[in-house]
């Protein structure tokens, strides 16, 4: 026999959990599957920056709504998630890389944003002052920080289920259907239905779209790597990329260093795993280093890498299927999606419930990496991409 819900949510990641605990609010029944565990794979190998810093113009919108959410975060979910609003800084090593930041946060406040900034190197050191001294200037968001994933993850999963969602864990859905007005989900432990569904499925999720009848092309899975290294004195409060480099480079409440910034391990969608590179890990080290001189002889204590799906134009895939009715898909970070998790659950909801939503999501929808037959990729715009 099947068992009805209104909605249907596959993948327990964040923005699962998120879009999950949305809907519930909305008075929906939701019932949400999960094929390992909460937060297996991206949301728990996150370096949970929460960065508005240099997003792609096509994410700006959604982004700068969930930040707002991130500074009322407790209001959300009961926790502040160890949000810490400690600013955002990309640093420039040469005059022409200033000048490339310079006229990014021109052409930005050209169009009415005003939330990025340039500092010179007198201000980057005040801020920042282990930061090797050949660094000349940045560019800045100071309401921009970091989170702790792991609290995040448990906040968002103890608010969905007060909010009713129903979270199976250890099951995967194996297919999808369309009869009726309704979607028929099999699982590995039976037959569910609703007339919702949302596809949070992360590095897997384009299979479970074209199961769902949507073939939504990608590039080749991400698998970020990061680095933590032993606990030192607190030197360090915002989080610090580099024009020149692939870093992203902060010290947590706990002392600890953590280092990533787009190098890339071995992904294994089949295995559903993910390897560690360490000649690309060691790249990581060095560019740290060279903007962190202090750090030579640290110890690193654990590395790891998650598994995520990437765009072929970096930019997430948040909204309605072109070609399905009740179905959202909501996958495709490119390895940016941790900042925009309150918000796109907020949208999901709207979507789906209403029709419409107050975010502007026109530059994440699905139908752009999809020609008339949906099968071709289209694009090649590029964010940072450097979480
Ligand atoms: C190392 C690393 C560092 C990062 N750093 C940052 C950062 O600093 N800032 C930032 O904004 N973003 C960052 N990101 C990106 C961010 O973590 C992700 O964008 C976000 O967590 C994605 O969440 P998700 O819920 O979409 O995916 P996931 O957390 O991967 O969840 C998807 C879930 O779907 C499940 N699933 C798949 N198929 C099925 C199925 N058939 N049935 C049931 N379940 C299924 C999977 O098991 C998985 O748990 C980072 C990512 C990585 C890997």
């Amino acid at each position: 026999m099947k068992r009805t819900s209104d909605a249907l949510v596959v993948g327990g990641g964040l923005h699962g959990l998120s879009a999950g605990l949305q809907l519930a609010r909305r008075g929906l029944k939701v019932t949400l599957f999960e094929r390992a565990r909460i937060g297996r794979h991206a949301s728990g190998a996150s370096a949970a920056g929460v960065r508005t810093l240099g997003r792609a113009r096509a994410e700006l919108p959604a982004s700068l709504a969930a930040m707002e959410m991130w500074h009322h975060m407790e209001e959300l979910v009961g926790d502040n998630c160890g949000f810490e609003p400690s600013g955002q800084i990309k640093v420039a090593e040469t005059e022409i890389e200033l000048i490339d930041l310079a006229t990014k946060v021109e052409l930005l406040r050209a169009d009415g944003f005003t939330h990025e900034e340039m500092i010179d190197a007198a201000e980057l050191r005040a801020l920042v002052p282990a930061i090797s001294r050949h660094c000349v200037g940045a560019r800045l968001v100071r309401k921009d920080g970091a989170a702790d994933p792991h609290r995040t993850i448990k906040a968002f999963y103890a608010a969905a289920r007060s909010a009713g969602v129903h979270i199976h864990e250890g099951i995967g859905v194996t297919s999808i259907d369309r009869r009726r007005a309704l979607w028929s989900v099999g699982t590995t432990t039976g037959d569910f239905e609703a007339p919702l569904l949302v596809n949070a499925g992360g590095a897997w999720a384009a299979q479970i779209a074209a199961m769902a009848g949507d073939e939504i092309p990608l590039d080749s899975p991400k698998a970020s790597m990061m680095l933590v290294t032993e606990r030192v004195r607190p030197f360090l409060k915002p989080t610090i990329g580099a024009v020149g480099r692939k870093l992203s480079f902060k010290q947590t409440a706990q002392g600890t260093i953590l280092i990533g910034g787009g190098q890339q391990g071995k992904a294994d969608l089949v295995a559903e795993t993910s390897e560690i590179d360490g000649m690309a890990m060691s790249r990581s080290a060095a560019a740290a280093l060279a903007l962190f001189p202090e750090i030579a002889n640290l110890r690193i204590v654990r590395t790891w890498a998650g598994l995520e799906a990437k765009t072929f134009d970096n930019i997430a895939i948040a909204g309605l299927s072109p070609s399905r009715d009740g179905l959202m898909h909501l996958f495709g970070f490119s390895g940016h999606g941790f900042q925009l998790v309150p918000i796109l659950g907020v949208a999901t909801a709207e979507l789906l419930v209403d029709g419409y939503s107050k975010v502007d999501l026109s530059g994440l929808a699905p139908e752009r990496l999809m020609d008339a037959s949906g099968a071709r990729p289209v694009g090649n715009g590029v964010g940072w991409g450097r979480d």
